[in-house]
């Protein structure tokens, strides 16, 4: 009796389990974000690009050593989501600025945030004559400036200072450094600042940058970004590094690991876990990889 009676409905399982099926496959593909603030470390290789979003607002900083990013950032942002609100390129080195080109002609961008500094490079070049053809505001913010950002988000650009050009020898200590505050939760991003960029910032703002729920370790890990001199101070908890697998340079370097260790801060590198995604809801964290 009850064998016939599931073979009389066969049809009507079989429409349950197609709807079924095609309800995990909508939830996979076509994620929605959910209601918290999302900082992603993506997996870029050898270089840096980092995604703050929450909903569909974004912030992208730096773009990363190729067109990998496109593929990366393809992973996090909602399908139907082709804008993103603010692109901010740390410096003009190809590990930062060449995957920001591939997205300027892909995505369409509110505003663009750089330090505007000198250099000759090709790559850098394209990217500031696709800004020109797209007529993309540009803003190239003072030491101390700050932007209210998503609902209750500030950046406040902490380097570099009014003239970018002054410090292009090392065009590391022209990065961008900022610091991102979203209810309680407080981030540094520091592009590859090094030794010179380092003492301004704790001689000028050391306030700032103490005890930081998160850091984006600068120049991927290089013992020429974190020292015993800076590390104590941010004494951050979860401390991201971006790296390629077996990169040339020895990233991230033992020392930088050693400073960290010894703060007690959760270290996730890219090179080991890929992108790395950062949650809060501006009070409590979680780290998801
Ligand atoms: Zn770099």
């Amino acid at each position: 009796m009850l064998l016939r009676k599931l073979a009389e409905n066969w049809r009507i399982y079989l429409i349950i389990f197609l709807a079924l099926l095609a309800l995990a496959i909508w939830s996979v593909y076509f994620k929605e974000p959910d209601n918290n603030l999302h900082i992603f470390v993506l997996d870029v290789g050898q270089g840096d690009a980092e995604l703050i979003q929450k909903g569909n607002y974004q912030i992208l900083i730096d773009g990363g050593p190729d067109d990998s990013v496109i593929s990366q950032l393809g992973k996090v942002m909602p399908v139907e989501d082709r804008e993103i609100e603010e692109m901010i390129l740390t410096h003009p080195h190809a590990d930062h600025v060449t995957g920001l080109v591939d997205i300027l002609s892909r995505y369409k961008i509110d505003k663009i945030v750089y330090s505007g500094v000198d250099y000759s490079s090709n790559v850098y070049q394209n990217f500031q004559s696709a800004i020109k053809e797209k007529n993309i505001p540009v803003s190239e913010p003072k030491k101390g400036e700050t932007e209210k950002v998503f609902d209750q988000g500030t950046i406040t650009y902490l380097w570099p200072s009014n003239n970018a050009n002054v410090y292009k020898e090392n065009l590391n200590n022209t990065s961008e450094v900022f610091r991102f505050d979203y209810g309680n939760f407080t981030g540094l991003f520091t592009g590859d600042c090094e030794v010179v960029c380092w003492q301004q910032i704790i001689n000028q703002n050391r306030n700032l940058i103490s005890n930081i729920i998160f850091l984006k370790v600068s120049h991927h890990g290089s013992n020429t970004g974190s020292d015993e001199n800076n590390i104590p101070i941010i004494w951050p908890k979860i401390a991201a590094i971006s790296c390629g697998v077996g990169n040339k340079y020895g990233f991230p370097h033992k020392e930088t690991l050693d400073q960290l260790q010894k703060t007690g801060s959760d270290i996730y590198r890219t090179d080991l876990l890929g992108t790395i995604d950062i949650s809060t809801d501006g009070k409590n964290w979680s780290v998801n990889n």
